[in-house]
């Protein structure tokens, strides 16, 4: 938007909270230079020794949970517990690299007509990241871990709407003694991202984002040739069949729904329930739906904080009022909030049908829509009948139809009565427009790093 400044305001009361000059492209460069000299540096370390780092990470994490976790609730409004769990996850993510990263990435022998051949895993270099403000520190731990331990550097273009945590980031990693220079934030606007990935000093990117600014950053590192992650917009089903426990189903699918308040990937979006049984879905989804507390989210008891910026709040109520003139019926909610700060109530939509908004493009926020199903044909239909493919929920008592199901969705994850999340030890990832490659689990680990072929005559 031609702007110099970075500028975070609190969605709670829309209040200016500190704004931030961009660096000068003399400051980019001095970032460029210095994590491709301390990156170089940093592969010669042993990784038994580089994941001493994401040890010390974990620690600095944990000893500063109280003040990150303000920060981050404070720049994008999510409830200061779910803050406090992003930020315990995210130092579970640095342990679990730190005592995994040397057997996921440890020679794997391979007998051919060598007298030895391996496949043996070194780091790619420095990696671009791009991230978005939904889990402001998450995402980029999320990466960072495991691109560390395998001996790249990175270089963190975070959310324009989050400065102080990229800030905060930053500080992190000095605390935990990351070699210098070897990841920086860069507050930079996103018209300066072509020109960094086009630089020969990085080497690859991952951003986690929106589907269109997945397709532009793809269009991007393609011309240039350079290792893509994706990890884009997603429209998760959660399949409600006939036979499944209907209260626990819509206990947990309000969760599922409302948890970040509603701006998640990985949020249920689209809750596609068997007529047989939505009658009493829909009434219990509404009971738990109007039991969360909608307010300030630094306050205990509130599960519904403000959305992280005016424009997403517009998006997502213009979303809702299209699929109601288009003949979606309103249980609850659906009206913005008077008053200061970004708040949208917990809202259901009834009778959504696949020609609606709600069930087309992704709600990026608290929107739950209904759509009623005759059978399990249907429901894997209408679950596979949209342009995203990251994670579903099938719900149903019998879990051999479960797994045989599972199989037919189009999506990076199924869960079998369980809410979508992501976890260190499992893959995490999207097809479809929700992007390619992985993060987590020992696939993760594996995207940035040259897989090399060995072979000793
Ligand atoms: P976004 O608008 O796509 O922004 C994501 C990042 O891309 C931000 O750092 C943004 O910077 C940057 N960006 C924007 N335009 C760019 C361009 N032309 N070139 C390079 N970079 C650019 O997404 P968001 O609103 O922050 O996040 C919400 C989206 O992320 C949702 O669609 C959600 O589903 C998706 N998401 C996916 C996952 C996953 O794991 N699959 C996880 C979380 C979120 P600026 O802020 O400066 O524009």
């Amino acid at each position: 938007n031609g702007s110099t400044m970075l500028v975070s305001v609190n969605p709670a009361d829309g209040a200016e909270l500190a704004r931030f000059p961009l660096h000068s492209e003399r400051e980019v460069e001095a970032a460029l230079a210095g994590a491709a000299a301390a990156q170089a540096a940093w592969r010669q370390v042993p990784i038994t020794e580089r994941v001493e780092l994401l040890r010390r990470m974990a620690s600095v994490l944990r000893a500063g949970k109280a003040g990150y976790a303000r920060l981050i609730t404070e720049e994008m409004g999510k409830p200061l517990a779910e803050a406090e769990g992003e930020i315990e996850k995210c130092a579970w993510n640095c342990d679990f690299y730190a005592k995994e990263a040397p057997a996921f990435l440890a020679d794997e022998i391979i007998a051919s007509s060598a007298s030895h051949s391996a496949v043996v895993f070194d780091p790619l270099g420095v990696v671009l990241a791009i991230m978005p403000w939904n889990y402001p520190f998450w995402q980029f731990f999320r990466f960072a871990a495991p691109a560390l331990a395998a001996g790249n550097g990175a270089l963190l273009k975070h959310a324009n709407n989050v400065p102080r945590c990229a800030l905060a980031i930053e500080e992190v990693m000095r605390a935990a003694g990351c070699p210098d220079g070897l990841f920086r934030t860069l507050l930079i606007d996103a018209g300066s991202v072509a020109g960094i990935i086009a630089d020969d000093r990085i080497a690859a990117v991952t951003l986690t984002g929106s589907t269109e600014v997945g397709a532009i950053v793809a269009a991007q590192a393609g011309k240039a040739l350079k290792k893509q992650v994706l990890e884009l917009g997603g429209s998760d089903p959660f399949i409600v069949l006939a036979d499944a426990d209907i209260e626990a189903a819509a206990m947990a699918a309000v969760k599922a729904r409302y948890v970040n308040v509603g701006q998640s990937c990985v949020n249920a979006k689209r809750f596609i329930v068997d007529n047989a049984v939505a009658e009493r879905f829909v009434e219990a989804f509404c009971r738990h739906a109007a039991a969360l507390k909608m307010g300030d989210p630094l306050q205990q008891g509130v599960s519904i904080g403000p959305m992280a910026r005016a424009n997403l709040r517009a998006t997502l109520h213009d979303q809702v009022q299209r699929s109601l003139a288009a003949g979606a019926v309103l249980k609850m909610g659906g009206a913005i909030v008077e008053g200061p700060g970004f708040f949208y109530p917990a809202t259901v939509l009834d009778h959504v049908t696949p020609d609606m908004a709600a069930f087309r493009e992704e709600t990026f926020g608290p929107v739950a829509a209904i759509v009623r199903v005759d059978g399990e044909e249907e429901a894997i239909a209408l679950a596979n009948d949209t342009e995203f493919g990251l994670g579903a929920a099938l719900w149903t008592a019998d879990v051999e139809t479960a797994t045989r199901l599972a199989r037919r969705i189009d999506a990076g994850a199924v869960f079998v009565n369980g809410i979508v999340a992501s976890d260190p030890r499992l893959p995490f990832g999207g097809i479809k427009r929700s992007g390619y490659g992985r993060e987590l689990g020992s696939y993760g680990i594996r995207e940035f790093v040259n897989l090399k072929t060995l072979w000793v005559g």
